[in-house]
């Protein structure tokens, strides 16, 4: 039998022999692997917590709140066990976030007022670059249900400020109280002796879709429900991608509520029963996600603002063996639980190095593809290295400011407490001449200062903050101008 040569049936088509045709076949080409390209940028979830301690959830070690969703998340994605929210109280932490750059520089830090108040003037200013709308310049649908808390103003709302689509509550939970304080505890007060007679209506909180009221006072025993319903069903919407979801619960921030299905029923109490509701959404949103076919490229992220609020005692949550917490730049106050997930997408493990919501906005356009904005200083590295396992976080430092005033920073495994103030304590502060110095990696729990042992790395250290400070531009406070 005559063998046949199968290349011979291969025949160039005639069109290829001709110059202008070939040069169209090669733009096709061209334009279909851009196609393809495109189609695999991931899509983003965002799930922010609002005062979840880092010793809050499961897997994070917490003895009796059940966060199987999450405990799934870490165990198939990166637990990281070193990552900062970029500030200790909610404002600033989320102009942080936003913007990849420290809240001092965009004014959304403030000695005068630590967050924004329903009768502030201002928000974040709209000549920031918020992630939306990097995602948005490569053709990301952009959504966010939850809490902004960066200007309630119509100007500073989320949909003006990258955002398609926007449900949930502006600012603080707690905010716009309706029932008069009768003690000298003041405000704490709340939190403990009147804490069983709460109900959503001693808070006059308004519920938002777009720049509409919809809902007012909110109400607060079916956010958490409301905002993974919502979430789910704007993803599904999207799921032709890509799209960035940005799900800032305004929980387990006080006042605590929660749905009947979960009321009364984790051993932690209620403060339980809002973090296991919390998880059981993560746990609809993953499934949604493998419904959709959705799961190799999509990358969920899961922190939290600043560490738990502790004078509300019972009703606020641990930061486990971190010291102290919301409010303090003790590493309870900043450092969160924080899982990366992403299936195909991320090399699964538990990552020790550094790592910040600052890094979200770079990170996030590099995967895009889309360049950070050179004519500003971020503050925030690509962690795209660290999230493929093929290399180390190029986070070697954290800044910790309260306020608009620095107060520790931390290279390496060093940190300098060049200030110390109990996040709610009044009369606390102390200013240090010569820093306090601990070793966060040996001494997670900042219990043994070692600067007297530690000239040389207090001298580098300060060199450092030299330099910080030397290239400091801030725009005017935005949170002083009240009522
Ligand atoms: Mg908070």
């Amino acid at each position: 039998m005559k063998a046949t040569n199968p290349l011979q049936k291969i025949r160039i088509p005639t069109c290829l022999t001709r110059p202008l045709c070939f040069l169209g076949m090669m733009l096709l080409l061209q334009a279909v692997m851009l196609g393809q390209q495109g189609s695999s940028t991931p899509n983003f979830i965002v799930v922010f917590a609002d005062d979840l301690g880092y010793g809050d959830l499961g897997v994070f070690g917490h003895p009796t709140i059940r966060t199987p969703n999450l405990d799934r998340m870490a165990a198939q994605g990166q637990k990281w066990t070193n990552f900062y929210a970029a500030a200790s109280v909610c404002t600033p932490s989320r102009a942080g976030l936003m913007t990849g750059r420290l809240p001092v520089r965009s004014g959304m830090a403030s000695s005068v007022n630590r967050v924004l108040f329903p009768d502030s003037h201002h928000g974040l200013p709209q000549s920031e670059v918020t992630l939306a709308e990097q995602l948005r310049k490569a053709g990301y649908a952009t959504g966010m249900v939850g809490k902004w808390h960066l200007g309630h103003q119509e100007q500073y709302l989320p949909t003006n400020h990258g955002f398609d689509y926007y449900f949930g509550i502006p600012y603080s939970n707690d905010m716009d109280r309706t029932r008069p304080l009768t003690s000298a505890r003041g405000y704490w007060e709340l939190w403990t002796r009147e804490w069983d007679n709460l109900t959503p209506t001693d808070f006059n909180v308004p519920l938002m879709r777009g720049t509409e009221i919809v809902e007012r006072p909110a109400d607060q025993n079916t956010l958490t429900r409301r905002y993974t319903e919502d979430a789910i069903r704007w993803i599904r919407e999207h799921k032709d991608g890509p799209f960035f979801m940005y799900l800032a619960h305004n929980l387990p921030h006080v006042p605590l509520f929660a749905s009947e299905a979960f009321r009364g029923t984790s051993r932690r109490g209620l403060y339980g029963d809002v973090v296991e509701e919390i998880d059981h959404g993560i746990g609809l949103i993953l499934k949604m996600l493998e419904e959709e076919g959705l799961v190799g490229n999509t990358i969920v992220v899961f922190t939290s603002d600043n560490g738990p609020w502790l004078p509300t005692e019972i009703s606020g949550g641990t930061a486990g063996m971190l010291r102290e917490g919301k409010g303090s730049t003790w590493e309870g106050g900043m450092r969160e639980p924080t899982i990366f997930w992403g299936p195909r997408l991320i090399q699964p493990g538990v990552v020790m190095d550094m790592g910040s919501t600052l890094d979200l906005l770079p990170t996030f356009s590099s995967l895009a593809g889309v360049p950070v904005p050179g004519d500003r200083i971020l503050d925030g590295t690509d962690l795209g290295p660290v999230l493929r396992g093929n290399g180390q976080s190029p986070r070697k430092t954290m800044f910790y400011y309260r306020g608009s005033e620095l107060y520790a920073v931390r290279m390496g495994p060093y940190k300098a407490h060049f200030i110390t103030e109990a996040g709610y304590r009044p009369n606390t502060r102390q200013e240090h001449q010569v820093p306090l110095l601990f070793n966060v990696e040996e001494d997670p729990s900042e219990r043994f200062d070692i600067s007297e042992a530690h000239p040389d790395i207090l001298a580098v250290i300060r060199k450092m903050v030299a330099e910080h400070q030397a290239n400091m531009v801030r725009l005017p406070d935005q949170l002083k101008d009240r009522g």
